[in-house]
Order: C-alpha cells, then sequence, then structure tokens
C-alpha cells in the first residue's frame, strides 16, 4: 500500500535511488566476522551505524548478534578515531575475551581516513593485543558497493590475515560458500562430507546464527572456523569459491599469496549449478560422485518433470544480491520459466554479462545492476509478472499489484524459515521447487472458478 505513488512512466535517472536493493558494506563484513569461531565484530565509526547493522542482522537471524563500536563522537570525527580504536582493543579483550577482533570501517571513518593496520600495529606494540589473540581488518566504506562488497572485503581479510602456505599441502579443499544462510552453509558442509572430501569452509556462521536453545547463553556459539583451519587454507590443494560477487575476491588473494588454485562458481542453488559444484569438487578432489548425491539429484529431476506443467511459461520478477540472482535465474529457466526481470542493487558489469547468457532465450527480459526496487515495481506496472521473488521490502509491491510473493535473499524481516533451510543443493532445490510451486498453486486455488477449482492435480 505504501507503494501506490509508483507511477508506470519511467523517466530516465542516473543519481536517484528509489527503494535501494541493496544495503550497507559493513553489515556483510559483520555477517562475515561472526563465521569465525569466537570472533567478535568490531564496527570502527559511530554507534548508529553498529546498532543498525546488528539490529538488520539481528531481525533477519533471529539471532542476538554481538559486536562491538569504537562510538565516534564529535572529536573522533573531527581528530580520528585511533584514540577509540585502541581503548575498545584493550577493553574488548579485558571485558569481552574473544580470540579475535574483526574490525570493519564505516561511511565516517574512511571519510576521516583512519589507518587502520597502522593503529592495529599500535595496539600490539602498546601490549593492548594478549599473546594468541588478533586484530583484524577490512574497509569497508559503504558510499561504494554493497553489503556484498563488505562481506568480500571481510572474507579477503582472513585471507590477508590468516593463510600460511607451509609448503606440504593438505588434502582438503578450501570452500568460501558466499553469502548464504547459516543452513546452506550447513548443507554444503554435508555434501562435501558425502562426497568424501575434506574441507575448509570460510566463513561459516552454522551453529552460530542458529544456534540450539540450550538454556545457556553462549556470547560466542560453538560455530564458526577456527584460525587453525584460516591457517591451513594456504596449504590446500585449491579452492571453490561460490559466488563471483562474495567470494572470488578472497580466492584470488588466497591465490596470489599462498599460490592455491581456485575456480569461481555460480553458487550451487538449482541443479545445473550444483551439477557444476559437484563436478569441480570430484575433480578438485580426486573422488567420485556417491551414488547418495545421484539418488538426491534424481529425486530432484523427478519432481521437476512431474510439475512442469504448472512452471511452464510464467513470468517472473526477482530482486536481491547478484550471486543469488545469478543462480536462481538460472534455475528458473531450467523449470521452463520466465525470469523477465532482474534487479540488484549492487554494482558488476559481471551480473549483466552472466545474465545476458542466461537468459538469452527470453528476448523480453531485463536485467539490470545499480539498480532499485522503484524501477522493478514500474516495469511490473508496465507489463505484469506471475510470480515476485525478492527480500521482505517486495511485500509493498506484492501487495500493491497482487502479485504471489516468495521472501528469498537479505532481509528477511517479517518470516523465519530462511536460516533454517537451505536452497543449495539439490534437496536446497527442491525446498525451492515447493515453495515456488505453492506460491503458483494458492494462487491458481484462490482465482479458480468454482467449477474448476480442483481437489487433485
Ligand atoms: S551507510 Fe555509512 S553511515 Fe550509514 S549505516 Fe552504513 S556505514 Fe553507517
Amino acid at each position: 500500500m505504501l507503494l501506490r505513488h509508483t507511477t508506470a512512466e519511467i523517466k530516465e535517472r542516473e543519481a536517484l535511488t528509489v527503494n535501494p536493493a541493496k544495503t550497507c558494506q559493513p553489515i556483510g563484513a559483520m555477517y562475515a566476522a561472526l563465521g569465525i569461531h569466537n570472533c567478535l565484530p568490531h564496527s570502527h565509526g559511530s554507534q548508529g551505524c553498529c546498532s543498525y547493522h546488528r539490529s538488520t542482522l539481528t531481525r533477519h537471524y533471529k539471532e542476538p548478534v554481538m559486536a562491538s563500536t569504537s562510538s565516534f563522537t564529535e572529536g573522533a570525527s573531527v581528530f580520528g578515531g585511533q584514540a577509540n580504536l585502541l581503548e575498545a582493543i584493550n577493553n574488548i579483550f579485558n571485558i569481552y575475551n574473544p580470540d579475535i577482533i574483526a574490525v570493519h570501517t564505516t561511511c565516517l571513518s574512511e571519510v576521516i581516513g583512519d589507518d587502520i593496520p597502522q593503529i592495529i600495529s599500535k595496539a600490539i606494540e602498546d601490549g593492548k593485543v594478549p599473546a594468541g589473540k588478533y586484530v583484524i581488518h577490512c574497509n569497508t566504506p559503504s558510499f561504494v558497493g554493497s553489503h556484498v562488497t563488505g562481506f568480500a572485503n571481510m572474507v579477503k581479510g582472513m585471507v590477508k590475515y590468516f593463510a600460511e602456505a607451509t609448503g606440504e599441502k593438505k588434502d582438503q579443499v578450501n570452500i568460501i560458500p558466499g553469502w548464504v544462510e547459516p543452513a546452506d552453509m550447513r548443507e554444503i558442509k554435508r555434501i562435501v562430507k558425502e562426497m568424501n572430501v575434506k574441507s575448509v569452509l570460510f566463513p561459516d556462521t552454522s551453529e552460530v546464527l542458529d544456534a540450539p536453545l540450550t538454556g545457556k547463553h553462549q556470547f560466542y556459539p560453538k560455530g564458526g572456523v577456527t584460525i587453525d583451519e584460516l591457517r591451513s587454507t594456504g596449504d590446500s590443494i585449491g579452492t571453490i569459491a561460490l559466488g563471483q560477487f562474495a567470494s572470488a575476491p578472497a580466492a584470488e588473494a588466497l591465490d596470489s599469496k599462498c599460490k592455491v588454485n581456485y575456480e569461481v562458481l555460480d553458487l550451487p542453488i538449482g541443479l545445473l549449478a550444483t551439477d557444476r559444484f559437484i563436478d569441480s569438487l570430484r575433480k578438485m578432489a580426486g573422488v567420485a560422485v556417491p551414488e547418495s548425491i545421484n539418488v538426491e539429484r534424481g529425486r530432484l529431476i523427478d519432481v521437476i518433470s512431474d510439475m512442469q506443467q504448472y512452471f511452464y511459461g510464467k513470468r517472473v520478477a526477482l530482486f536481491g544480491d547478484p550471486d543469488q540472482l545469478i543462480a536462481l535465474s538460472e534455475f528458473l529457466v531450467t523449470l521452463n520459466m520466465r525470469p523477465v526481470y532482474v534487479v540488484t542493487g549492487s554494482q558488476g558489469k559481471r551480473f549483466e554479462e552472466r545474465m545476458a547468457e542466461i537468459l538469452k532465450d527470453i528476448p523480453e527480459a531485463k536485467f539490470k545492476q545499480s539498480s532499485d526496487v522503484f524501477m522493478l515495481h514500474q516495469w511490473i506496472k508496465n507489463e505484469p509478472v506471475d510470480l515476485l521473488i525478492g527480500n521482505t521490502y517486495g511485500k509493498y509491491i506484492a501487495r500493491d499489484e497482487d502479485i504471489p510473493f516468495i521472501r528469498y535473499g537479505f532481509p528477511i524481516l517479517d518470516r523465519i524459515g530462511h536460516s533454517y533451510f537451505p536452497s543449495v543443493g539439490y534437496s536446497g532445490a527442491l525446498l525451492l521447487v515447493e515453495k515456488i510451486l505453492n506460491a503458483l498453486l494458492d494462487r491458481k486455488d484462490r482465482d479458480s472458478a468454482e467449477e474448476s477449482f480442483e481437489l487433485v492435480l
């Protein structure tokens, strides 16, 4: 209802974003840092930024998100935040005792130009970092990029600070899962284990942001990649980076630092992307695909072929993060659906190149990087769709235009489930198929005339 002002008439805009399809860099850095065991993310800026980032993650994951802040006030804004960060590092190790503090910057500290590596060195020189403890950092100026860039920067930071090549290769594969849900990280680990491959998954937010209720508060939940595991990534036989936007920078950094070969794949969402993931893993680790994985795949194909008449030709609009949109669009095409509008707020020519490949047989398809949800709404107003897929903010469009809506992506503030049920792998694809089918068939049931209101499909 709040978007009734959206007009169908499209005017060229360059310097104005309305209803962004992204959020700010530090949120991604904070999420990635939570995927390190015993790590406290630290926001180097004002309290307001940190509160916003924590609350957005808390609302999405429905878990308490711990993070500290340099608490800039007027003084730090004028003279720089060195004194604040030094005091913060001292307090955090004394009071909260993490193994690692993962510092990310904010717009304010970036504009001031605080030199974080220099401040960390001074903290070490001043004895503020106890033995066996670490402070790492990444820069996350939010006036460029998006939350996906922030995530990628923090994962790259993990490589820069920890990866080591000892000269002795380890029989393990690095998997950089990209920005996916804790349940997806768990599912990726399950698939890799099923393939009999040893791996280091980083970051890993499973058992951190989907930890069980035990009756005891755990400031640092048991999940997360450990420092030793991060160190060992430099000795792995290879790296599989899932998602060009969220994971490739860390894989490239690891290759240039420790000479670890890497392959960048789409997120394993849907049939074909999962096939490519399994195949790369098979080749890199030199293993055979077990029958159990073939059975999972067969089950997915069975459901797709049983239900294909309900998918065929349905027009879909999507918005969100580039890595997810690329894989999801390919899956929709596999289902014989038509992803006609695809919008991301993140920047990157690679997004448009990949979408052009995936949607080459859908001439009416429009896709745009650095765009916004307002533009998507205008496209929908001009020519409607049968289904909308996106984060919680899509509910306004869905209601205004009366379109079936599937919540997918970040953030999802008004539902649960996204952090507990995977969408990666063959089993995740099956859950996605069920969601899509339910949305379409619920609408069919709602709109059917009495004489065509069927009990059995
Ligand atoms: S956009 Fe910049 S100022 Fe705003 S919350 Fe993000 S980091 Fe803070």
